[in-house]
């Protein structure tokens, strides 16, 4: 007897964490999910015993890694280097090329190729697939892609924008079109990703045109605890005057700046919270991270020359409504405008936020990644027929 495998197992493996989703492609229904915390501090002692955690919460559901539904395994990657522009079928050179690019993400990389060796020791047999942060945004042109460096000096450093969040830009991009009733080739979207991490893209037609991450993902918005776009000597003076090397450089500017760095907290329901008690602090952190916000529209608008919708999306994007506000405040001359009701509603599903004038759609549309990653690794692999 046959039955199709309809099933993908996503992995996320971050250095002391696995997330884990089973999702039926048949129907994109979300059979089981869960994360594995604290790997490498004790009971967990790698992302082997990690991954077979995974194994026994998925039998305790009805699944587990033998599941003969499954069809493949997607795996989340962050740094695809100019190498990987789509969803790659693994075998062993492509994990020797990402082993290549660790020094491009040595914060990232590492964990995803940890999480993909064990899940190949433990499923050989099954087709596993990376998708990369970076690939969406490998159809940026060069005018975008180009910093104004020396060309050689950068191409030996493989020093260039790649931009992340790529599948999330990727999948509320399409989904932005869908809430509009058209094709990702007919519409021009600004997509805000604000999550802890925060970047912004310009979507000409369902192609990228631009990003606001950049080699790193430090570069573009203000983020929870990174800085984005400074004035690179910035970094040579806080060396040379401020007597910091560079990995104390690295640490502030990636985990002690953005909202932590001006006010302490990262948290944006925190923040909103005190600047309701009149905290001077929080309301200028919360003024700078609309100000590089609102610039970022204002510059996309112009990359993209017509602009059809702004998407927010992750959990600042879907849930801070003052943000959303702020973000658009005054723009009216630009066509967009949200209507303050409309914001105010929450829900789970994308949703119009603009007012009736509004010629550009300002749209709230919860992101998934999960969902993508799966989308596209089902879609490399095809539906299998396996024995039961
Ligand atoms: P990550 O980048 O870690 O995936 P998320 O997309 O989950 O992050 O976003 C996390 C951030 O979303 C939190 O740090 C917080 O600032 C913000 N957030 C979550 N819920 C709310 C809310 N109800 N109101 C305002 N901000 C929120």
């Amino acid at each position: 007897m046959t039955a199709t495998a309809t099933r993908v197992l996503v992995l996320n493996s971050g250095s002391s964490s696995l997330k884990y989703q089973l999702i039926d492609m048949a129907d994109g229904e979300r059979l089981a999910s869960g994360l594995v915390e604290r790997i490498g501090e004790g009971e967990v002692a790698d992302h082997g015993d990690a991954l077979k955690i995974v194994g026994e919460e998925l039998a305790l559901g009805g699944f587990g890694l033998d599941d003969p539904k499954l069809a493949a395994i997607g795996h989340r990657a962050v740094h695809g280097g100019i190498r990987f522009t789509e969803p790659t079928l693994i075998d062993d050179e492509v994990v020797a090329e990402m082993e290549k690019l660790v020094p491009l993400a040595p914060l990232h990389n590492p964990a995803n190729i940890t999480g993909i060796k064990v899940a190949r020791e433990l499923r050989p047999d099954l087709p596993q697939v990376a998708v990369f942060d970076t690939a969406f945004h490998a159809t940026i042109p060069e005018a975008a892609a180009r910093y104004a460096i020396d060309t050689e000096t950068a191409d030996k450093l493989s020093v260039r924008r790649y931009g992340f969040h790529g599948t999330s830009h990727a999948y509320v991009s399409r989904a932005t079109a869908e809430l509009l009733g058209k094709a990702p080739e007919d519409v021009n979207v600004i997509v805000l990703h604000l999550g802890n991490g925060a970047s912004a893209s310009a979507v000409a037609g369902g192609r990228c045109v631009d990003t606001s991450m950049g080699l790193t993902p430090l570069e573009g918005l203000v983020m929870g605890t990174r800085s984005g776009d400074l004035d690179p000597a910035v970094i040579f003076h806080l060396a040379r005057v401020g007597g910091m090397s560079v990995d104390e450089i690295d640490t502030l500017l990636n985990k002690k700046s953005g909202l932590v760095g001006l006010c302490g907290d990262n948290d944006m329901r925190e923040i909103t919270r005190r600047i309701g008690e009149g905290d001077e602090a929080a309301r200028l952190a919360f003024d700078v991270y609309v100000h590089r916000l609102r610039k970022y529209i204002g510059a996309y608008y112009a990359v993209l020359g017509k602009v059809d919708a702004l998407a927010f999306t992750a959990g600042v994007g879907e849930n801070a409504a003052a943000v959303r506000e702020a973000a658009v405040a005054g723009l009216e001359e630009l066509g967009i405008a949200v209507d303050r009701d409309r914001n105010a509603v929450r829900g789970p599903d994308a949703r119009l936020v603009s007012a009736e004038y509004s010629r550009v759609a300002v749209a709230v549309v919860p992101t998934d990644e999960e969902l993508e990653i799966a989308t596209q690794t089902y879609a490399l692999v095809g539906a299998a027929d396996s024995e039961t």
